[in-house]
């Protein structure tokens, strides 16, 4: 059954006006008051199914799941279902980002330091709460959180209360404080002080599981580990544990069925981690051709985190394209399209909260800038990640079965990369989040 054009604009208008007086109301609300049987038949112009793009397919929701996709001839549409006219946009699997920090906002704004020592617990969550809400509205409906960064728990009680319907936002998978090294890690004032840290200290075997197990049991979903850090005597990023204690972590972490995540610059820390068993590794910058060998050979996944270090160099007045590439950009791409060559995993992972919540485009943007196709970049930020992430059984693809998460963006995305900043439907589970087009 179709809705009249009338209709359809009808509950556009209505929604739109949901959403300017009470932010925290959802479009899917108004819509689905016309939509008793919350089903959807999505007709877009192409569907990219995660992997590859299709011509004139249609999208099948009921409930919260995905249940016939394919050309018009052959998909059945369910008596009472709404339709969404997408013309000229492509459908795809929401996007999945791998590498983010909630509880942080642009160094550009508030250093680092000045975050996690004078920002109260409240304002950081309180800014988690709009950080979230941007990055659905930018098509991630999915979103591995790497660590508080001082700001305690609140990932995990952010993630509990999107999963409540009190707030929008992505699915989250969340790490709580992470793991560092004593001694390694910010904030450091007078060596007398004990300032609070931006993640939890632990070491040695009987420490490392306690903290471990205690970061699981408040609600961990992925344990997140500093196999390295700024702490040369020069400033340089060397080792922080042994590759025994990283084994410990990971051992610890396997056997309640969750995965680690390593944030690790240099190439000995590198290695540590992925020899330990981790399954992603974060930054990556001073890989080798031995380290890219291996993480392929062990299918250890990197987050290259591109805009992060893209961020940080503009913060200090880097313009992109009108001065020459800083030297940390020259080598970042090196080692990235290394990377790329020895047929590493590219994970979709920015460390978004450096820069902007809701710009987490700019990442795959990047990707495509040094080196890899929009078709490879978009494949990465969809069935890649839920990969990657262990969801693919649930995520990453536009197939029956399927939980909906579906974003719609004008144009050709496996083409151009930056079609992903023009979103024009947000459907997460089933339900509409956003979708201002009236199908006009
Ligand atoms: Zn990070």
């Amino acid at each position: 059954m179709r809705f009249m054009k009338g209709g359809v604009l009808a509950l556009t208008l209505l929604a739109l006006f949901a959403l300017l007086v009470a932010p925290n109301s959802s479009v899917s609300t108004a819509l689905a008051q016309g939509n008793p049987t919350n089903s959807y038949v999505l007709r877009p112009s192409w569907v990219f199914d995660g992997f590859e793009t299709h011509e004139g397919w249609f999208v099948v929701v009921e409930g919260d799941r995905i249940t016939e996709v394919g050309p018009p001839e052959e998909v059945p549409v369910p008596r009472g279902s709404q339709d969404i006219e997408l013309e000229g946009m492509t459908l795809l699997p929401g996007l999945i980002e791998g590498h983010s920090h909630i509880l942080l906002h642009p160094y550009n704004e508030t250093t680092w330091t000045d975050q996690v020592l004078n920002e109260s617990l409240a304002q950081r969550t309180a800014r988690a709460v709009v950080h979230v809400r941007d990055t659905l509205r930018a098509g991630i409906t999915t979103m591995r959180d790497l660590g508080t960064e001082g700001a305690g728990y609140a990932d995990v009680g952010i993630k509990e209360a999107i999963e409540l319907g009190v707030i929008p936002g992505p699915r989250l998978l969340v790490t709580t404080k992470a793991i560092v090294a004593t001694g390694s890690y910010n904030p450091k004032g007078a060596p007398e002080h004990f300032l609070p840290k931006g993640a939890e200290e632990a070491d040695g075997y009987d420490d490392l599981v306690r903290v471990t197990r205690d970061q699981i049991g408040r609600g961990a979903d992925w344990v997140k580990v500093y196999a390295d850090y700024r702490w040369g005597p020069d400033g340089t990023a060397q080792p922080t544990f042994t590759e025994q204690e990283l084994r410990t972590i990971v051992e610890v972490s396997e056997s309640s069925g969750r995965r680690v995540a390593a944030h690790a610059v240099s190439a000995e820390a590198i290695r540590r981690a992925v020899v330990a068993g981790v399954k992603t590794i974060e930054h990556g910058d001073s890989g080798t051709p031995e380290i890219w060998r291996l993480m392929a050979e062990r299918d250890v996944a990197l987050c290259p985190t591109l805009a992060a270090g893209y961020s940080i160099l503009t913060y200090s007045g880097w313009r992109p394209g009108v001065d020459p590439d800083p030297e940390r950009i020259v080598a970042k791409k090196a080692s990235f399209r290394a990377a790329l060559e020895a047929g590493v995993p590219i994970c979709f992972g920015g460390d978004v909260g450096v820069y902007s919540h809701g710009t987490n485009v700019v990442e795959l943007e990047l990707m495509v800038e040094y080196g890899m196709t929009a078709l490879e970049a978009l494949r990465a930020a969809t069935s890649g990640n839920a990969r990657i992430l262990e969801l693919d059984d649930q995520l990453g693809a536009v197939r029956p079965g399927l939980l909906a998460d579906l974003i719609a963006v004008d144009g050709h995305p496996a083409e151009d990369i930056t079609a992903l900043r023009s979103i024009r439907l947000v459907m997460k589970g089933g339900k509409v989040y956003w979708w201002p087009h009236s199908g006009e």
